[in-house]
C-alpha cells in the first residue's frame, strides 16, 4: 500500500505552528489552540494524527485545518490543502466511503488518542534536575526506577495496572508543580490504576495519596507504597488493591478529608483483606513530610533491611 503523501512539517509551517523539536516519527510544537508555554502539541509525521496534551484538542490533519480555519482566511487554507495534504486526504476519504465521490467537508470522527504519540511525548521529557530531587529528598535511582520525568515541573507517569512491557502501557502522566496539578492527556483515567504497581512486589501495600510520596518512601528503602493520586480512592483502585496485596495499610493524608476517606475505605477493604489505618504520631501532613529516620521507623514493617 502506498503511503499517503503528506508533508507535516510544511503544513505546520504554512499554518504558523511553531515547531519545537522534530524526531523520526513525531514533531513537537507549540499548540495553536491555547497559550502554550511549553510545547504540548505532538503530531505524527506519517499519519498526521495530532494531540495537545494540555488542552486536549486532537484529530487528524483535516481536523487541524478545519479548526485553524476559524481564525484564518480560507484562501490560506485552500493553498495549504492544494500544496501539501489535499491529494492524500481526498484519496483517503473517497477510499473510505467506497463511493469514489469526493466529499471534502465531511470529517472522520476524531480518532482515538495514539498511544505511541503519548509515549513519544513522555520520552521527550528530561530526567528531573538534581536540585528538584534534593528539595523533595528523592534519591535519583528511585526517581528513575519509577519513571519520573521533568518538564518545568514533575511528570509522573500513569501506567496501566497490567503493564505488558510496551509503550502502550503508558496512559499519560500527572503534571505537578507547586501551585497546581494537571493530568495529561486531558481525560486520562488515573482512577483506574495506582501509582507504583509496576514496582510493587511485596505482600503488604501502603496506600498513600501522592505518587511522589511513593518515590520518597522508596528513597529510604520503604517498599510497598502505592498511590491513589488523591484522597478519593475509586472502586477500581480498591479492587486492584485487593487483587495485588495480602494486607493493606491505609496512610492517606493526615488531614480531615484524608482521615474521612481512610475510615471509609478501611471498612470496605476489611471485608476482604486485613486492613488497618496508619497512625501518624507527628503533625506531618503525609509521609512526604517525614524525615528519613521517621519513615524507616514508622514503616519498618515494609522496609528493606538497610
Ligand atoms: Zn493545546
Amino acid at each position: 500500500m502506498k503511503k499517503i503523501p503528506t508533508n507535516v512539517p510544511e503544513v505546520l509551517d504554512v499554518l504558523g505552528i511553531q515547531i519545537a523539536s522534530e524526531g523520526n516519527q513525531e514533531i513537537t510544537a507549540h499548540c495553536p489552540f491555547h497559550e502554550d508555554h511549553h510545547p504540548s502539541f505532538s503530531i505524527n509525521k506519517d499519519t498526521g494524527l495530532w494531540i495537545c496534551f494540555q488542552c486536549g484538542e486532537r484529530g487528524n490533519l483535516e481536523h487541524l485545518l478545519q479548526k485553524i480555519k476559524r481564525g484564518s482566511s480560507s484562501r490560506l487554507l485552500q493553498s495549504v490543502r492544494r500544496q501539501s495534504v489535499g491529494r492524500g486526504l481526498r484519496r483517503t476519504e473517497s477510499a473510505q466511503s467506497g463511493s469514489g465521490v469526493v466529499r471534502r467537508d465531511r470529517l472522520d470522527p476524531v480518532p482515538e488518542i495514539d498511544p505511541l504519540l503519548v509515549y513519544a511525548q513522555y520520552e521527550s521529557f528530561d530526567l528531573p534536575p538534581p536540585w528538584a530531587c534534593e528539595n523533595r529528598q528523592l534519591e535519583s535511582g528511585a526517581v528513575e526506577r519509577f519513571g519520573i520525568r521533568w518538564n518545568k515541573g514533575w511528570v509522573i507517569p500513569i501506567w496501566t495496572p497490567e503493564p505488558a512491557g510496551s509503550p502502550r502501557d503508558l496512559w499519560g502522566w500527572q503534571f505537578k508543580r507547586l501551585d497546581f496539578v494537571r493530568n495529561e492527556p486531558v481525560g486520562v483515567k488515573k482512577s483506574r490504576t495506582l501509582f507504583g504497581l509496576r514496582e510493587f512486589t511485596g505482600s503488604t501495600a501502603i496506600l498513600v495519596e501522592s505518587p511522589l510520596d511513593v518515590v520518597r518512601m522508596a528513597s529510604v528503602g520503604v517498599t510497598g507504597a502505592l498511590a491513589s493520586f488523591g484522597a478519593m480512592v475509586s472502586n477500581t483502585q480498591l479492587q486492584i488493591l485487593t487483587e495485588r496485596a495480602e494486607r493493606i495499610v491505609v496512610a492517606l493524608d493526615n488531614d480531615q478529608e484524608g482521615k474521612k476517606q481512610a475510615r471509609k475505605i478501611t471498612r470496605i477493604l476489611n471485608r476482604v483483606l486485613p486492613t488497618e489505618i496508619f497512625t501518624y504520631y507527628s503533625s506531618v501532613k503525609d509521609p512526604g513530610e517525614m524525615d528519613d529516620e521517621e519513615l524507616i521507623e514508622e514503616f519498618s514493617f515494609c522496609s528493606k533491611a538497610r
